[in-house]
C-alpha cells in the first residue's frame, strides 16, 4: 500500500464525462489499497475564460481580486470530482488550496509556496477518505487567496506530495510522456522511459509543454518520484527521477529547440574594465532576462559582443542598446529575430568526451552554420538560423542514436 498523489490536468477534467473517468482511475487506485490525493486543475478553457471575463470588467483588473477569480477554476472541479467520487460511494472531501493548508508569500498571479502543513489532508488520510485538493491555489500569510502561474497546478501537487512524503506523484495530462525530442517535428522521436531532474529542468522547451517548470524543482529538492502519463490510457508514461535511480543513462537523452529567442550585437564595443556591466545593467533594469552571450577581443582593442533576450523583448533591448552604444563608443547595434536554438541534454554528457564534436560535425554535415554556443555540464546549446530548426533537430536526433527503430 502507498501514498499517491494523483494530478490531472484541465483536458483530463474538461467534462463530466471526462471527470468520470477520472474518478474511475482515482476509485480504482484507492481500491488497490492506497491512499489517494487528488489535485486538479480548472476544466480546459476555464482559466482562460476567466481572465477574458476579468479584462472585460476592468482594464487592469486588481491583482488580488483575479486570484480569487481564477481560483473558482479548481474550486469548480474539485468539489465536481468529489460529488462523483461520492456519488459512486467512496469518502471523498474536496478542499481548496487554503484548507490543505497551502501557505504561499504575496506575490499574486505568481505566488511561491513557503510551506504546506497539510494537517486536515493527513486526517482525513488516517480516515480513509479520498481527499480532493484544487491545485493552482493557496493562501498567503494573512488569509488572501493567491495562484501560482499558468500551469501552477503541477507544482500544486508535487508539493503536496512533499508534504505527504507520497510515494509517487502521477502527473495525468493529454501526452503521454517525455520525448527524445517533439515528435511533431522528428517523426522518430520515442518516449522516454526515464529522465532525471536535472534534464527535465534543462529540457525546458520540451518539458515546459508537460509540466509547470517549477514544479521539477521542488520534486527534485525533495526527491519525489513524478510519473508523467496520459489520462486516456493505462500505458505507463515517463519517470522523472533522481539521476541515481539506476535509469539507464543515454550520453543525450533528448534534443530540444525553440524559436523565442531574438540575437543583438554590439559591434566595435571599447574593450575596457566595465563595459560588460553598462551593456547589461540596463538590460536587467527593464526586466529582460539575457540568455546566451558571447565577446571576442580583436586586436584593435574593440571587441564584439553578442547576447539573446526573449523574441518578445527584442524591440525594447534594440532601443536600450542603441543609447548604451552611444554612451560607450561601440560602432553599431544589429539584431535579428530569424534564430532558433538546438539543444542536446543527457546527464551522460558528465562523464563522456566528445559530444560536442558530435552535435557540431551532425550540423556541419548539413551546412547549418552555427552562431553562438553555450554549454553547461549536462547541455550543449547552438543558435542557428531558424529555417534550419526542424533538419537540425533531425539530424541530431539521428546523431546521438536516439531514432525509434
Ligand atoms: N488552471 C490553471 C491554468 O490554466 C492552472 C493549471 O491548469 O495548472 O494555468
Ligand atoms: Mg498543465
Amino acid at each position: 500500500m502507498a501514498l499517491i498523489v494523483q494530478k490531472f490536468g484541465g483536458t483530463s477534467v474538461a467534462n463530466l464525462e471526462r471527470i468520470n473517468n477520472v474518478a474511475r482511475r482515482v476509485a480504482a487506485t484507492f481500491d488497490q489499497g492506497n491512499d489517494v490525493v487528488v489535485v486538479v486543475s480548472a476544466m480546459a478553457g476555464v482559466t482562460d475564460s476567466l481572465i477574458q471575463l476579468a479584462c472585460q470588467a476592468a482594464q487592469e483588473p486588481d491583482k488580488r481580486e483575479m486570484d480569487v477569480l481564477l481560483a473558482t477554476g479548481e474550486q469548480t472541479t474539485a468539489s465536481l470530482l468529489a460529488m462523483v467520487l461520492r456519488a459512486k460511494g467512496y469518502a471523498a472531501v474536496s478542499m481548496l488550496g487554503h484548507q490543505a493548508e497551502v501557505l504561499t508569500d504575496t506575490d499574486f498571479g505568481n505566488a511561491r509556496i513557503i510551506e504546506i502543513r497539510a494537517e486536515r489532508v493527513k486526517a482525513h488520510l488516517a480516515k480513509r477518505h479520498i481527499v480532493v485538493v484544487a491545485g493552482f491555489q493557496g493562501a498567503d500569510p494573512a488569509g488572501d487567496i493567491t495562484t501560482l502561474g499558468r500551469g501552477g497546478s503541477d507544482t500544486s501537487a508535487v508539493a503536496i506530495a512533499a508534504a505527504l512524503k507520497a510515494d509517487v506523484c502521477e502527473i495525468y495530462t493529454d501526452v503521454d510522456g517525455i520525448y527524445t525530442a517533439d515528435p511533431n517535428i522528428c517523426a522518430r522521436a520515442r518516449k522516454l522511459k526515464a529522465v532525471s531532474y536535472d534534464e527535465m529542468l534543462n529540457m525546458a522547451s520540451l518539458g515546459a509543454k508537460v509540466l509547470q517548470i517549477r514544479s521539477v524543482g521542488f520534486a527534485k529538492k525533495y526527491g519525489i518520484p513524478v510519473h508523467v502519463r496520459s489520462s486516456f490510457s493505462e500505458e505507463e508514461g515517463t519517470m522523472v527521477v533522481s539521476e541515481d535511480s539506476g535509469m539507464e543513462q543515454l550520453v543525450v537523452s533528448a534534443v530540444t529547440h525553440h524559436k523565442d529567442e531574438a540575437r543583438i550585437t554590439l559591434r566595435g564595443v571599447p574593450d575596457q574594465p566595465g563595459v560588460a556591466a553598462k551593456i547589461f545593467s540596463p538590460v536587467a533594469d527593464a526586466g529582460i532576462v539575457v540568455d546566451m552571450i558571447i565577446q571576442n577581443t580583436r586586436a584593435s582593442g574593440k571587441t564584439d559582443l553578442t547576447f539573446t533576450v526573449p523574441k518578445a523583448d527584442f524591440k525594447k533591448a534594440m532601443a536600450i542598446q542603441k543609447k548604451v552604444a552611444a554612451k560607450i563608443g561601440a560602432k553599431e547595434v544589429l539584431g535579428d529575430t530569424d534564430i532558433a536554438k538546438v539543444s542536446v541534454v543527457g546527464v551522460g554528457m558528465k562523464n563522456h568526451s566528445g559530444v560536442a564534436s558530435v552535435m557540431f560535425n551532425a550540423l556541419a554535415r548539413e551546412n547549418i552554420n552555427i552562431m553562438l554556443i553555450s554549454t553547461s555540464e549536462i547541455r550543449i546549446s547552438c543558435i542557428i538560423e531558424e529555417k534550419y530548426t526542424e533538419l537540425a533537430v533531425r539530424v541530431l536526433h539521428t546523431a546521438f542514436g536516439l531514432d525509434d527503430e
